[in-house]
């Protein structure tokens, strides 16, 4: 096949792909189905932001759409116009970072649901529904104790306020975020959902949401009406007590050169790893400008047919070396492909050795990578 008979999103995928990027919709799907089940009677969404953590938010939402699920949260109200025509006209899309003003008019039009995350967004979705004429949905956001989006607390008795007169706007939900999920020893929790609980007995008769991923885990108080589930569906572990979800992502990189060297050898940038013997290595061609942080410098390994492979000096842009000593002779050469993360390294692992969560690896693996939907 010629290059240019692909389409744009295939353009990487030609023969000799440095990295491929494998994601599993099957085990997607199992996951979301077993959040689902979870929550139940309760509803679970699908967040699905940041192009859902990296994965590919059309192909997601699509797949945990076939397993029932018909509310899908983004950030950005671009990203909302960009999922919109991916999915049915019956789900749900809301946009979690709010309604922008001058925004209001096209997400009435092109059914996009804002989270209403302050009385002046507020306001402006109501103008809006009065001057056109028909009620408009909406999620109404309370800062619960994170002091990032949502209507806070002193604004409560405004929206009281203005909910005595008839209002155009249907209320969906009533919702707020935890901060401390992934803790489920945190008393931050418990804090949050008596706030919650308190801002569910100003405002009767709505439907609340509440809980993330870590959420779903600190089990049924937390549900409430819709869980918005994220991490979890890509097969990231809520917290540390949870047993983990199914893996979705396996990425394999291509060996692109192999050498020995003898003891005493300096590698990489800095020259910040010498070797303590005759060392035989390998470079594979995946670095920080495809998602693998520069903290993995000189810590963390990959894996060939189970054997560990440490990774030596520093991540370059485009390049890791790895000590392969520990392979038979010959055993890796040009074109192999070794697992960065896969049945030996999980996406937890990785984040680890590199000081940061799951969700920033899973968020920033790169746009060079060839991916595969199974
Ligand atoms: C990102 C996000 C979620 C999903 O969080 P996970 O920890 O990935 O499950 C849910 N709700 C809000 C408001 C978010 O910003």
């Amino acid at each position: 096949m010629r290059v240019d008979e692909l389409d744009v999103d295939e353009a990487n995928g030609v023969e000799g792909a440095s990295g491929y990027l494998t994601v599993d919709l099957a085990a997607l799907g199992r996951n979301y189905a077993r959040l689902a089940k979870m929550v139940a009677p309760a509803l679970a969404a699908a967040v699905v932001k940041a192009d859902a953590y990296g994965i590919g938010a059309e192909r997601v939402a699509k797949t945990v759409y076939e397993q029932g699920c018909r509310h899908f949260f983004v950030a950005q109200f671009v990203e909302a116009m960009k999922l919109r025509p991916a999915v049915p006209q019956d789900a749900r899309i809301f946009v979690l970072n709010g309604l922008q003003p001058g925004n209001e008019d096209i997400c009435a039009y092109e059914d996009i649901i804002p989270v209403i995350n302050s009385i002046e967004q507020w306001r402006n979705w109501s103008r809006t529904a009065r001057r056109l004429g028909r009620r408009l949905p909406a999620a109404v956001q309370f800062d619960t104790g994170m002091s990032r989006l949502g209507l806070p607390p002193e604004e409560r008795p405004l929206l009281a306020e203005d909910l005595t007169y008839r209002s155009d706007v249907e209320i969906l939900f009533l919702m707020s975020h935890l901060a401390s999920a992934d803790d489920d020893e945190s008393t931050q929790n418990w804090e949050q959902l008596e706030e919650l609980r308190r801002i569910a007995e100003e405002f009767p008769g709505h439907d609340l949401s509440f809980a993330n991923s870590g959420g779903v885990f600190l089990g049924n108080p937390y549900h409430s009406a819709l869980a918005r589930p994220g991490i979890a569906l890509y097969g990231g572990a809520p917290s540390n007590a949870t047993r983990p979800m199914e893996p979705v992502v396996r990425l394999d990189v291509a060996v692109v050169q192999t050498r020995t060297v003898p003891a005493g050898t300096k590698v990489g940038y800095g020259g910040i790893h010498v070797t303590a013997k005759q060392t035989r290595l390998a470079t594979i061609a995946a670095g920080y400008a495809d998602g693998l942080p520069r903290s993995l410098s000189d810590r963390g390994a990959v894996y060939f047919d189970g054997v560990r492979l440490p990774i030596v000096g520093r991540v370059s842009m485009d390049s890791i070396t790895i000590d392969v000593s520990a392979l038979p002779e010959g055993a890796i050469g040009i074109g192999s492909l070794v697992e960065v993360l896969g049945p030996n390294r999980t996406l937890e692992d990785v984040a680890r050795e590199a000081g940061t969560i799951c969700y920033e690896i899973l968020a920033n693996l790169g746009r060079r990578y060839h991916r595969q939907y199974r």
